[in-house]
């Protein structure tokens, strides 16, 4: 780790890899002997390029982009593009890793990669976001392809940049592929990819609940973030009466004990120049706590009491003090919808709290699964309809939550679900990579 210190969220990554998948290395020499982790860690392909652009101003702008292809032995590289000025190598490996696992745990044919780029959409016109993304496809068009990497959305990359994304492959390859998920329905899309994650990871709530004699109807739930996953999650929520109190973006926190007002965030988030705080003008019982106002190593979020918290924005915005506060709180359940929000120290105290903790890798495999049955539609050149999508992904949400659950009882750790991910993920790729030879 000292020789590499840009890399502190990959190495964050693998550590709870290994030290979850320990119990299956101690038992299986042939993991050593195969190099099995030695290999796991290393990307088989990592690309890097410049991406050229021109603003409005007609000034040349220049950024960094990324494709990480991390592990093909379960299917074509697949998993997100995301544009946020805080990316860098150590972000898009880290999720990459854990995309392999993920995607590993679904069950479905798919490996594992993740890319984006240091942009930052916010602030940009749209004829900037499309000459963006235009200049990013000038170069990822050459490693992708629908039997080689399908890339999906991530955090800034929703619809509209999939459609300029597709729409210059289209041109430079002179084909119709579905190369790329999250893509219009009209040309290509499946319905319900968008809400995907955010519902998936109720169900996976759910699922856990109920396992554990507890029900999702009336709990009280806390949920970052007010992007993609975080508003489908609330939106899943209140459909199956739970009252979600918070959402948050990168300005500050927003609550409201009476429930959030899911499409006041909607306008609210639409508009450019809004903000949350915003909210307060029409309910005037609802308080907006600004960044700058969190409590220190904390996020405002996760400090009002709650039954279930639903973390949803981004990585390491749940640490140890915020997890102490959700205990105190008396809150029964953690379900990750973004990648790795939970710290080491955070997670630690909740497992050892008892507290119910549903790992990213299971909780938001969601939408990664939806892509799939994108994929799936592209390829017999068929359109689903949103119940039979729904229906897929329930069980699909159901089958990675028995999947985790047994494997934690199957090493000694029963409820474990991060143990049990990691280890169900790990073993099916792991076996793959030793019957696909040395490669
Ligand atoms: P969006 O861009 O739609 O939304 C992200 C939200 O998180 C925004 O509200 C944003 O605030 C907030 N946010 C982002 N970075 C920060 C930060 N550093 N500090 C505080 N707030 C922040 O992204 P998604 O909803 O798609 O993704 C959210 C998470 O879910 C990510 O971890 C992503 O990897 C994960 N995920 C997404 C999937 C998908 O299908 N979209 C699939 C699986 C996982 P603001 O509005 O101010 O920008």
């Amino acid at each position: 780790q000292q020789s590499s210190p840009a890399q502190t969220e990959f190495y964050q990554a693998v550590e709870e890899v290994l030290s979850s998948i320990a119990p299956i290395l101690e038992h299986n020499d042939r993991y050593h002997h195969h190099a099995i982790i030695e290999r796991m860690v290393e990307p088989e392909r990592q690309i890097m390029f410049r991406v050229a652009w021109v603003d409005d101003r007609g000034q040349v702008q220049v950024n960094k982009g990324y494709r990480v292809e991390f592990n093909s032995a379960l299917g074509p590289y697949k998993g997100g593009l995301r544009f946020h000025p805080s990316v860098n190598a150590s972000i898009i490996k880290f999720l990459g890793f854990e995309q392999v696992f993920k995607n590993a745990l679904t069950g479905l044919a798919l490996g594992g990669a993740k890319g984006g780029a240091n942009f930052d959409p916010k602030g940009k016109s749209d004829g900037e976001i499309m000459r963006f993304c235009q200049a990013y496809m000038n170069e990822l068009y050459r490693h992708i392809g629908p039997t080689t990497d399908v890339p999906a959305g991530d955090i800034g990359v929703g619809s509209r940049e999939i459609g300029y994304l597709f729409g210059q492959y289209k041109k430079l390859v002179n084909r119709f592929d579905g190369v790329l998920t999250g893509k219009k329905r009209d040309w290509g899309g499946s319905l319900m990819r968008t809400e995907a994650t955010g519902y998936g990871c109720v169900y996976l709530a759910q699922y856990m609940l109920e396992d554990n004699k507890e029900r999702l109807e009336g709990k009280v739930c806390l949920v970052s973030g007010a992007g993609n996953v975080a508003l489908h999650a609330i939106e899943k929520l209140q459909e199956l009466g739970a009252i979600p109190v918070t959402c948050s973006d990168s300005q500050g926190t927003l609550y409201h004990k009476d429930g959030i007002d899911l499409s006041c965030v909607r306008t609210l988030k639409a508009q450019p120049d809004a903000s949350l705080a915003d909210y307060l003008t029409t309910h005037s019982n609802a308080r907006f706590i600004p960044r700058d106002e969190y409590p220190a190593d904390g996020n405002a979020v996760w400090h009002f009491p709650a039954d279930l918290a639903f973390p949803c924005a981004t990585q390491n915005e749940l640490s140890a003090t915020d997890a102490k506060a959700l205990i105190n709180n008396g809150c029964k359940a953690v379900i990750e919808g973004a990648n790795m929000p939970c710290t080491k120290a955070a997670i630690e105290q909740l497992l050892k709290a008892k507290v119910l903790y549903a790992p990213g890798k299971a909780a938001n495999a969601g939408g990664v699964a939806t892509s799939q049955l994108e994929m799936a539609q592209n390829a017999s050149m068929q359109h689903w309809s949103f119940e039979e999508v729904d229906e897929r992904l329930k069980v699909i949400m159901c089958n990675i939550y028995q999947s985790a659950h047994n494997a934690a009882a199957e090493f000694d750790q029963p409820g474990n679900l991060m143990l049990g991910s990691n280890i169900a993920g790990f073993r099916r790729v792991a076996d793959a990579m030793i019957e696909q030879g040395v490669v």
